[in-house]
């Protein structure tokens, strides 16, 4: 396969070579590529038409749909810079991105315009609106709809089904290069107001191409999209790599365990990458068998800590061995991740999973405050230099100078590296707990909660003690029938942890909190406590 500069490169050439081969299934629908690329050529013409020039913004609010594929290549086809937005995020927030993108038209399903976007969009620059009517698995009961059929019914917008089937032409002299922004990706805010990372094609190319070669998955691949497209883990290592080997991209709306374990089972996929909450939700489920994960070439699980104990866990229940990836929006996603022929070690003294090596072209340090490097096996913040780190944020440019100085991306994450080169993430540098003096990761202390039969989820913060400063507390959710009480869990710490590390706290909720890609959101649970 020739290198191409961008995904809608990588579309022309799947159209040129695989026209009629499926690209997108979605509950009973498929598309074919040639379907596929018809369909945005003519968002990109309507768009075109309605005034929206290159380098204009596109922001797309939708869950994992066909529409939002169509939407994106086509916002693509007419020069545009993608912002997808997470559909969770409520009306204000969508409203702070719709201003700081600056953004010049609005993609979304025809229920949120209704219930909170068209307030939200008011006071905003949008001036073009497309709705769609997404596929609901919730309500397709008996009324199972093909994929790309309903039309949405907002008076005042146009729907995007109607204008990708109106068959207009996509606007010549548009196509964008490799140094060209292709998407805004807001952070998903786990630290504070989010920020607008600016992936290039050339960014997105490099980490959907290491993706396909790594993976060494067969001819016509079949990749399920269990992260969201909005999130850049799914945007590039699932639709990304996918386009970029012509293969079909397994779509299910958003994450829900029993309608992802049908979609297994109907579809039979080659590949998935997910946060590592999925997997536990997967495991955890009444109807899962081995036999939903026997299509299974390679499973990778990224954007949140993967707990050694789930990789052995999954390993023994299900067959397949989940590989690590670390990697961060201001990446494009993934940085370092586990080649296929090989598994990740687990450092013996804090138990920790490595996280993988670094990719090709891509130089990982580790630097203490000073920014200089820090022998192997001690820690220090974990900054990254190569073809996939963006330019820096779209707009900012103190927080880009901060975050990127030289050009190198500095994490926020606390790390270290082993003389094979395998890199280990400990926390982040914010999220350490100081009691009395002492450091606390998290992690580590959540790492060996997992490994107790009872609990499903764990997070662990720091909270206000009059004694130590800061004191440790757990937050636990059960796996289905199981018992136990926050004194068995504090206990079972204890036996395993030094005396400072154990949390002294422990609650029990029925689920803990996290944002749309699945990562469990301690500063929610920090705020419950203190409000901070
Ligand atoms: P914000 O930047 O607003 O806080 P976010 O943290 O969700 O949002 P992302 O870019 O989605 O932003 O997440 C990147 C972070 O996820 C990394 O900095 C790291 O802390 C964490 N992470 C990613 N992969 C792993 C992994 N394999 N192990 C541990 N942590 C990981």
């Amino acid at each position: 396969i020739d290198p191409v500069d961008s995904l809608v490169h990588a579309l022309r050439r799947a159209v040129a070579e695989v026209p009629d081969r499926a690209f997108l299934a979605y509950f009973d629908g498929r598309l074919t590529y040639r379907e596929v690329d018809e369909l945005s050529d003519s968002v990109a013409g309507h768009l075109a038409a309605r005034g929206l020039e290159r380098g204009d913004r596109v922001a797309i609010v939708l869950q994992n749909s066909p529409h939002f594929v169509i939407a994106l290549l086509g916002a693509w086809k007419a020069g545009a810079i993608v912002v997808p937005v997470n559909p969770m995020y409520k009306a204000g927030e969508v409203g702070h991105v719709l201003r700081d993108g600056e953004v010049a038209a609005l993609v979304c399903s025809d229920r949120a315009w209704e219930s909170y976007l068209r307030e939200a969009a008011a006071d905003s620059p949008v001036r073009i609106v497309l709705t769609a009517c997404e596929l609901d698995f919730q309500t397709r009961g008996d009324a199972r709809v093909l994929a790309f059929e309903r039309l949405s019914s907002a008076a005042d917008a146009d729907d995007l089904t109607a204008v990708a089937r109106a068959g207009h032409q996509a606007p010549a002299g548009r196509d964008a290069g490799p140094s060209d922004l292709a998407l805004i990706s807001y952070t998903s805010g786990t630290s504070g107001t989010p920020k607008g990372a600016t992936n290039t094609h050339g960014n997105i190319m490099c980490n959907a191409e290491r993706q396909r070669l790594g993976l060494a998955l067969p001819e016509a691949p079949v990749y399920f999209a269990l992260a969201p497209l909005f999130h850049i883990t799914g945007m590039v290592c699932e639709l990304g790599a996918c386009l970029d080997s012509a293969g079909l991209l397994v779509l299910a709306y958003r994450f829900e365990a029993g309608v992802v374990l049908d979609a297994f089972a109907e579809h039979r996929p080659h590949y998935t990458v997910g946060p590592s909450t999925a997997f536990m939700a997967l495991a955890a489920h009444p109807a899962v068998t081995r036999e939903h994960f026997s299509s299974f070439r390679n499973i990778s699980s990224g954007g949140a800590p993967l707990p050694p104990a789930l990789v052995e866990k999954f390993r023994a229940g299900f067959g397949p061995y989940i590989r690590n990836g670390y990697g961060l929006t201001e990446c494009t996603a993934p940085c370092a991740s586990v080649p296929p022929q090989l598994e990740a070690p687990v450092d013996p003294v804090s138990g920790t999973l490595a996280v993988g090596v670094p990719g090709p072209d891509t130089v990982v340090r580790i630097v203490d405050e000073q920014g200089a490097e820090v022998p192997f096996g001690e820690q220090g913040e974990i900054v990254v230099q190569g073809p996939q780190v963006v330019p820096g944020y779209w707009r900012r440019p103190d927080a880009t100078a901060e975050t990127f100085p030289d050009g190198e991306l500095r994490t926020g994450d606390i790390g270290f590296m082993d003389p094979q080169g395998w890199l280990y993430v400990v926390d982040r540098k914010k999220d350490m707990i100081n009691a009395s003096g002492f450091k606390v990761w998290p992690r580590e202390v959540e790492d060996v909660l997992y490994t107790h039969p009872a609990v499903r989820e764990a997070a662990v913060v720091g909270v206000p003690d009059g004694y130590r400063g800061e004191t440790v507390k757990a937050y636990i959710s059960l796996r289905p029938g199981a018992e136990t009480d926050p004194d068995d869990l504090a206990a079972y710490c204890k036996e395993r942890l030094a005396a400072y590390k154990y949390p002294r706290q422990v609650e029990i909720l029925p689920d803990l909190p996290k944002t749309a890609s699945g990562k469990i959101l301690r500063r929610e649970l920090r705020s419950q406590v203190d409000g901070r």
